[in-house]
């Protein structure tokens, strides 16, 4: 069929705008052809607030707090305004600026035929698992969650359900809390999908456009989005932010289709989560074990004396400085977690000089800190996964999402509030991979042992056995 050429570009811009929620200004059409849209109703007005139970909600975020819907003054129109001060980030709603959306046709997205160009082989446990995603998918099932433990090779488990949803012309979102997920995903998704076009949207991405049929995105980027995709896949469901910020399931479930499918991933479910799974209202699979066959590594724990003390003043615990000396495997790298910023930058460099003393590296460029607010957080990462790095001290912001091959994982300081149990049993699951080196240590630096510190090495031992381990 040949399009002419005025169809075919409407069609391009219903995909750039269709199933979004926009701000005047995210809509780069002039006055006079923005009014003409309207007219036309190519686009139509959706009020920025609505009334709820007598209080006010912001239609983009969802929030209610009436302290973060105060008034400020308008230098358009004079007038006092309310505006959503949760999601100002993504430019000011207000009562004086409208939300728009597009009511045109809808896109229409390539079939593919083949679309998956991954030629790795799944495991038994993991094709069963990915069968059961690819089954909701094709049934257009509501929801599913799919709970594997780290190292199970979740993103693989992915691909034949990703490769059923382009072949019935769906569109997909694949949304994770966090922005080092998203751009760790993006080049596997590519190159597992080739002649795909995949976005990638996070806080610092160049395209935010957000118009490609496959759509990697942190959950806070979805709060431009309403109804625009089939298909959605919530990766690490339980971490920071988005188990802890309603606007961020809000913007999600929006986001999907009112007929579209949901697929919850995580290696650690919350208790929320775990209470409806016991009470059969989420249909589930779970993936004990890890793709190269080997049981989870098992945290170790060890008591210093004035641990706090000694790590304010920049001190190294004796244990600490003994067991970097005497590791099992010297080959592997290590990974350091800290409980805060301040410790990351504290402690680097008189780590980094007691390793040079002893050799365990060369040059001080071996070793380095990284936390959120990191200007070189990505560099760093990546010098770190290709081995420039040889030790990397980091906050929890590596605690999940991120594979290493070969590391030894230290926390200095577990009994810390921000090690809580899922960020435990995450951060022991950065520990043996590969099937070259299954076997990483765990150990957990602390002054008193606490119940998530108690609880994680409970639940990874309850993997294992359900993995078969005994
Ligand atoms: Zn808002
Ligand atoms: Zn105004």
């Amino acid at each position: 069929m040949i399009v002419p050429q005025h169809r075919q570009k409407e069609m391009d811009l219903a995909k750039l705008f269709a199933g979004k929620l926009l701000l005047r200004h995210e809509i780069p059409l002039s006055e006079a052809h923005f009014s003409q849209a309207l007219k036309q109703e190519i686009f139509r007005t959706v009020s920025p607030f609505s009334k709820k139970h007598f209080t006010l909600q912001c239609n983009r975020c969802g929030n209610t707090a009436k302290h973060l819907l105060p008034r400020y003054p308008c230098s358009r129109c004079g007038k006092a305004h309310r505006y959503c001060r949760k999601c100002i980030a993504m430019g000011r709603v207000s009562t004086c600026s409208m939300l728009y959306e597009w009511a045109d046709q809808t896109p229409h997205w390539p079939i593919y035929v083949n679309p998956c160009s991954w030629k790795g082989t799944l495991t038994d446990a993991q094709q069963h698992a990915a069968d059961r995603i690819a089954t909701a998918i094709q049934a257009e099932e509501k929801e599913l969650l799919s709970w594997a433990v780290c190292g199970a090779g979740k993103t693989e488990m992915l691909f034949p359900a990703i490769t059923i949803a382009l072949q019935q012309g769906k569109r997909i979102c694949l949304a994770t809390p966090r922005a080092d997920v998203v751009r760790e995903l993006k080049p596997r998704i590519q190159q597992a999908f080739e002649e795909v076009t995949v976005q990638a949207l996070y806080g610092g991405s160049n395209d935010k456009t957000g118009s490609a049929q496959l759509i990697l995105s942190t959950t806070h980027q979805l709060l431009r989005f309403k109804q625009a995709f089939h298909v959605m896949i919530i990766d690490e469901v339980d971490a920071f932010p988005y188990h802890a910020d309603p606007s961020l399931s809000f913007a999600t479930k929006r986001a999907v289709k009112p007929s579209g499918t949901t697929i919850y991933l995580t290696a650690t479910p919350r208790k929320q989560q775990l209470k409806r799974l016991r009470k059969n209202n989420l249909p589930h699979i779970f993936v004990p074990r890890r793709f190269h066959g080997y049981p989870l590594p098992v945290p170790k724990t060890k008591q210093v004396i004035n641990l706090k003390r000694q790590l304010k003043s920049k001190q190294l615990p004796k244990a600490f400085l003994k067991w970097l000396l005497t590791r099992e495997k010297t080959q592997r790298q290590i990974l350091i977690f800290v409980p805060t910023i301040n410790l990351a930058d504290h402690l680097q460099k008189p780590l980094t000089n007691f390793l040079l003393e002893n050799n365990v590296i060369q040059t001080k460029q071996q070793a380095s800190a990284v936390h959120a607010s990191d200007a070189e957080r990505e560099e760093k990462v990546k010098a770190y996964r290709n081995r420039e790095l040889f030790v990397l001290v980091t906050t929890t912001i590596l605690e999940r999402g991120v594979t290493f091959p070969s590391v030894d994982v230290v926390i200095l300081d577990a009994g810390h509030q921000v090690f809580d149990q899922a960020a435990i049993v995450q951060i022991a699951g950065r520990a043996g991979r590969s099937p070259d080196d299954p076997h990483g240590e765990v150990l957990l630096f602390h002054d008193g042992k606490t119940d998530a510190m108690v609880e994680a090495a409970a639940s990874i031992r309850d993997m294992n056995r359900r993995g078969g381990f005994v």
